[in-house]
């Protein structure tokens, strides 16, 4: 199927439009203006959202200096009525008036959506056409992903010079179904296809390549105007959407909750860092067939594997490596070139490594508190390392089964005081953000060298807060989170991780959600809301402060990591040099001896 031939305004556009369009949303015409002249610096395509204006008729000729001043900017027109799901409550021939008055203003491209132009008489589209301004014909299914080419046929019978097909996905699945539809109507260059929801993301970076015409972006974080959005500067500096190419390998973690999840912005920054052409998206799950069809049809090279899929994914795999088996639970999987599964598990280096770094583990006496998913991974991890373990859990029979499988012992809490240990680990959710159980552990239990905490948001949690009253030296959970992803890129790609570029992306990022965390509960507070807001109307875009200039992304493809050492003995591929110094090295300090 194909669109009609590009007319000379399609073909005109064509040549203006870029990978990327960002959509500037506000309410007054002086905010928005500020926000487009910010963006346009970065991203020369806008989409103007004039239905977010109270009066957006009154407001047009406002944008004629904006494009008098921005002569590089291409920007789209949009006024969606709120019964499909834009803002602008005015009536048809009101969104009508608007968008026909917009290239007088200087747009180059107004979007109709499909209900508003079945809904007009022929005249009055044509009325709009006669103005030269390019029409894009948009559907939006706020409901799920159904009849796609039911809908680019009803959209194409207006001869618009861009069809864009938005659906939501409700699955992983849904964003092949889009994927698949942009692959099969890729004779023709002027198809926009776009998944929103937290479960889209994969096609907001991979239907370019399937062969979307573009994607949208949001200007920043929080200035969402579709659910699913990504900032631009994300889309094009952490997914590299400029560079996603055929040659691509997509990796991903997976999982429910993703959207929050801090690992591609690590994974990214490590590819990046490494000119390895690969992009590594959030996959949002609970579903393992889901993800085992995208893996399959993607395809996707290797996957970071969360809660809750950590232990079902096992019974899929082709191998996997002897700790994972005894564990019960793979967090990492590699896709081998005949399409088999191989499955690693690198939480327990991500616990054995930074312990290693300080005190040798044979011998040690180590606590860990908890015995689910991580605390299995440090309690075999540390079993094989030749320590001495001691399980306290919530559930005792739960720590009872685990020291029988592992060869350890179980520990009351009232035995603590009287105990000292090399170190002790918190393998529990206690402490974590939004985690309202009281502390585990008084100043009277922490007789040990060490404490490590697996919980790394908040950076300090309460426990890291103690040891660190008393003086005791302590490890935070991102360098478990850190260790674990730079193992898994290992594994992937055979190269050396870039570890400490790793740990201060992932360090940058936490500080910033922090940040944002403490002005929104400032700005929540009732004495702040009354207050007028002191901040400015353009918010700065998310930028890591002192990052490092990139090295430019590998066009063609990386050197296949020759067939990792891990396949062929499924032991994780030749590890980097631990650096000197523990990556953590402001919070965490050497153990005494
Ligand atoms: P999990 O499988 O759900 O296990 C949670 C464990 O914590 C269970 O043993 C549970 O005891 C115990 N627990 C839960 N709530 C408790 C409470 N209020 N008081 C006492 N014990 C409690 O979770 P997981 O995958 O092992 O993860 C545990 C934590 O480790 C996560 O929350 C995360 O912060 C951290 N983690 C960090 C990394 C990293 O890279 N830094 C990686 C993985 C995990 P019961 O048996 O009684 O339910």
């Amino acid at each position: 199927m194909s669109l009609n031939v590009p007319s000379h305004a399609s073909q005109f556009l064509r040549s203006r439009v870029a990978n990327v369009c960002v959509a500037i949303a506000g309410t007054t015409s002086a905010e928005v203006i500020e926000k487009a002249t910010v963006a346009v610096k970065e991203t020369p395509f806008l989409e103007i959202r004039l239905d977010y204006l109270e009066k957006p008729l009154l407001a047009l000729p406002r944008f004629k200096q904006f494009f008098a001043d921005n002569t590089a900017a291409t920007a789209i027109a949009t006024c969606r009525r709120s019964a499909n799901g834009g803002k602008f409550a005015g009536s048809l021939a009101a969104e009508l008036e608007v968008l026909t008055k917009c290239a007088a203003v200087g747009f180059h491209m107004v979007d109709l959506e499909l209900e508003s132009a079945e809904a007009l008489k022929k005249a009055d589209l044509q009325k709009l056409r006669e103005t030269g301004i390019g029409l894009l014909i948009s559907h939006h299914d706020f409901n799920g992903t159904h009849d796609l080419d039911g809908i680019f046929t009803r959209i194409n019978a207006f001869h618009p010079d861009f069809v864009k097909v938005v659906s939501t996905a409700k699955s992983l699945i849904d964003n092949l179904t889009l994927i698949h539809f942009l692959e099969r109507m890729n004779d023709n260059s002027n198809l926009i296809g776009i998944c929103m929801g937290d479960a889209g993301i994969i096609s907001r970076v991979l239907g370019v390549r399937a062969g979307s015409a573009f994607t949208f972006a949001a200007a920043t974080v929080g200035e969402e105007t579709g659910p699913g959005q990504i900032a631009a500067r994300t889309l094009l500096e952490t997914y590299r959407i400029d560079q996603v190419d055929a040659a691509t390998k997509v990796y991903g973690v997976a999982g429910n909750p993703i959207r929050s999840s801090l690992s591609p912005i690590m994974m990214n920054t490590a590819f990046r860092r490494e000119t390895v052409n690969a992009v590594y998206l959030a996959l949002q799950t609970n579903k393992l067939s889901d993800l085992l069809k995208l893996v399959h049809d993607i395809p996707i090279q290797g996957i970071s594997v969360t809660m809750p899929l950590k232990q079902e994914i096992m019974s899929h795999l082709e191998r996997t490596d002897p700790l994972s088996a005894r564990i019960g639970a793979c967090n990492t999987v590699l896709r081998a070139q005949d399409g088999k599964l191989y499955g690693f598990n690198t939480d327990v280096a991500g616990i054995t490594g930074p312990l290693e770094k300080r005190m040798p583990l044979a011998g040690a006496r180590v606590l860990v508190l908890g015995a689910g998913g991580a605390a299995r991974a440090a309690v075999f991890g540390l079993r094989e390392k030749g320590a001495n373990v001691f399980i306290l859990n919530r559930t005792a029979e739960t720590a009872q089964k685990l020291a029988r499988q592992s060869g350890s012992k179980t520990i009351r809490k009232e035995a603590l005081a009287k105990s000292s240990f090399d170190a002790i680990i918190n393998a529990t959710p206690v402490g974590m953000a939004g985690n309202k159980a009281a502390p585990l552990l008084e100043a009277k239990d922490l007789n040990t060298k060490l404490v490590f905490d697996l919980v790394y948001n908040p950076l300090e949690t309460p426990l890291i807060h103690l040891a660190r009253q008393l003086s005791v030296p302590f490890i935070t959970g991102i360098e478990m989170f850190v260790h674990q992803g730079a193992r898994q890129f290992e594994i992937w790609t055979g190269k050396p991780a870039p570890e400490e570029e790793m740990f201060r992306v992932v360090l940058h990022a936490l500080r910033q959600q922090a940040e944002a965390a403490t002005a929104e509960a400032a700005e929540s507070k009732p004495e702040a809301k009354s207050r007028p807001s002191a901040k400015p109307v353009v918010k700065p875009a998310a930028k890591p402060k002192a990052a490092p200039k990139p090295k430019p992304a590998a066009k063609s493809p990386a050197k296949p990591a020759a067939k990792p050492k891990s396949v062929a003995k499924l032991k994780p591929a030749a590890r980097s040099k631990p650096s000197a110094k523990p990556a953590g090295k402001k919070s965490a300090v050497k153990a005494k001896k």
